[in-house]
């Protein structure tokens, strides 16, 4: 073991979090998005608090892919494999897993996670890229997201049944199983068949399986508000490639009766359920009747989402900020104009970047709008160009727009969002300038969230569970302007820390979104609000920006997630 984590290695009984993918420094590319961005956060705030964790994801060695796109925005993929061994150490340990009746053995490279505040938490990326392995075993972890469903059950196999295997042969002792999403849920039948009653105590075979004792040993956080966005194996696939775990009619009572859905089974072995966000656990609790689903609203790592100019702003001002984000309630302690040279500051940098990757010239007077996302059609990237006229009309010379995202290399749809964005590019050429980033990743994300003026977001309600990227920009006073789904229907004050797009959110079941008339209400905004405040009263801007740090960066960050994670899941 790697000595330089002394939390790792005290006998204290630690809380495991699972995740298929965990974005812990830019270039170890084992994450695709939102989820892996909120792992680590998770993993950099429970080191900053001293948590006693560890934390089990897949290697991916040949990451998830980097994107290319030509002059008419088509897609490019290409490799985006990396060294392990350039940022972590193998260790010895082997155990196994059954797959398609072999045995495939799985190592750990451990990577430790090191606060300022002298935490440590140890990630363990399981690789079955092993001597011992077949050439097809030894790829089960080579991609994230890749192959079909099959290669999606042997990942989780490893995962979830190899994860729990390789923390007890590395002398670990688990109070709390938490799994960030559905992806290790089979830990849980891993969990079952270790505390496997012996059959002559039991007056009913089916109370062999001690259910209620890994109920309290788990936690599952959910993040998908959509039924289809779930996990879900057919039983002839999972008894082809795991066997017979639990027998079947067991295994279908946990995890359901046509498709094992992990969700179901996370929900059916886990003591402690929660969404993402307020709305997002009622979108939850309306897809699962019958389960007790809690609220935890997600939050992002300040110190890592925070540009430096306003690092260096909090550090004068408000020293301590970094692990204390309930600090910035005292924001309005900054003058403005120091406020202002900071996002001068972001936004130049911002710039410069754009300049060198696009050649495109944008002007840190002019107002400008970025939004950074999965292109998904969900997300609606092209909302804001639903009439390009009127968007031309009301920001000629008075707006400018940048724009980063991949789409999953099978979402086609998500891939044409891409070349129509650029086709509007084209379009809009002289009268607003738009940028759009290849490669978004979380170094971009940085430069985005801090170095325009607003943020947008406009997916269609209610598919956001929570939404993080916006969170991001509070951290660095930067305004969101979005459609009231997941987290900024808690945070949206209208006018005092940003704006609204269409309806407020009745619904919770999923509804057809009227597109023209959020878009009508964002170009009435942008037009009546938005501009005129920012050309004309500059004052009541910073005012914003004060309001997005001290309401919304004090609230959503990833410390007071975390002490909410601690009070409700993990020591109960
Ligand atoms: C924060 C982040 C995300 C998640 O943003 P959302 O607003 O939740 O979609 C995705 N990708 C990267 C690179 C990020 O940094």
């Amino acid at each position: 073991m790697n000595t330089l984590c002394p939390i790792a290695l005290t006998k204290e009984p630690k809380i495991a979090y699972f995740s298929m993918e965990i974005g812990i420094q830019n270039d170890i590319p084992t994450y695709s998005g939102g989820l892996g961005v909120l792992a680590g956060d998770t993993i950099r705030t429970g080191a900053d608090l001293k948590l006693p964790m560890v934390a089990v994801t897949l290697i991916s060695k040949k990451g998830y892919f980097r994107q290319e796109l030509d002059e008419w925005g088509k897609q490019i993929e290409t490799d985006n494999s990396w060294d392990p061994a350039q940022y972590m150490t193998l260790l010895p340990t082997k155990i196994t897993v059954q797959i398609e009746g072999r045995d495939v053995f799985i190592q750990a490279w451990q990577y430790n996670v090191e606060s300022l505040t002298k935490g440590c938490i140890p990630i363990f990326f399981l690789d079955t890229d092993v001597e011992e392995n077949t050439p097809e075993d030894r790829d089960i972890t080579a991609y994230l997201y890749g192959g079909d469903i099959g290669y999606r059950l042997k990942q989780e196999i490893v995962l979830g049944i190899g994860g729990v295997r390789m923390l007890h042969e590395l002398g670990f002792e688990i109070k709390k199983y938490h799994m960030n999403e559905g992806h290790s849920s089979l830990l849980t039948l891993e969990l079952l068949n270790r505390f496997k009653r012996p059959i002559e105590d039991v007056w009913d075979e089916k109370l062999v399986w001690d259910v209620d004792r890994v109920k309290n040993l788990c936690v599952f956080t959910t993040h998908t508000p959509v039924e289809a966005g779930h996990d879900r194996f057919p039983y002839d696939l999972v008894a082809k490639i795991m066997g017979e775990p639990l027998p079947l009619n067991v295994l279908q009572q946990l995890g359901g009766k046509d498709l094992l859905n992990m969700t179901r089974l996370g929900l059916n072995l886990c003591e402690f359920i929660n969404g993402v966000a307020k709305k997002h656990t009622e979108v939850s609790r309306n897809m699962f009747p019958g389960y007790e689903i809690s609220a935890i609203t997600n939050g992002v790592h300040s110190f890592t989402w925070t540009c430096d100019s306003f690092k260096r702003l909090y550090d004068k001002y408000l020293p301590g900020w970094a692990n204390e984000p309930e600090l910035f309630v005292r924001v309005g302690r900054i003058p403005d104009n120091e406020i202002w040279d900071a996002h001068i500051e972001a936004k130049k940098i911002l710039f410069e970047y754009v300049r060198a990757r696009t050649d495109i010239r944008l002007d840190p007077d002019i107002l400008t709008i970025g939004f950074a996302r999965r292109a998904t059609a969900y997300k609606r990237a092209d909302l804001i160009f639903s009439d390009v006229d009127r968007l031309i009309e009301i920001g000629k010379g008075k707006l400018q727009l940048v724009f980063a995202g991949k789409a999953h290399p099978r979402d086609d749809t998500g891939k044409k969002l891409i070349e129509r964005i650029f086709s509007i590019k084209n379009q809009l050429k002289d009268s607003i300038r738009l940028a759009y980033l290849e490669n978004y990743d979380m170094d971009i994300a940085l430069k985005l969230v801090s170095g325009v003026d607003v943020w947008l977001n406009t997916p269609m309600r209610p598919r956001e569970a929570s939404g993080t990227s916006g969170m991001k920009a509070t951290h660095n006073g930067v305004m969101n302007f979005s459609v009231l789904d997941g987290w900024w229907i808690e945070g949206h004050i209208e006018g005092y820390t940003g704006w609204s797009i269409g309806p407020s959110p009745t619904e919770t079941l999923l509804v057809e979104n009227i597109d023209t008339s959020d878009a009508d209400d964002l170009y009435l905004k942008l037009e009546k609000t938005l501009i005129p405040l920012y050309y004309g009263d500059r004052r009541l801007w910073i005012r914003m920006m004060q309001n997005a740090i001290g309401k919304n960066a004090y609230y959503f960050n990833c410390h007071r997630m975390m002490r909410r994670y601690v009070t409700d899941a993990y020591i109960r």
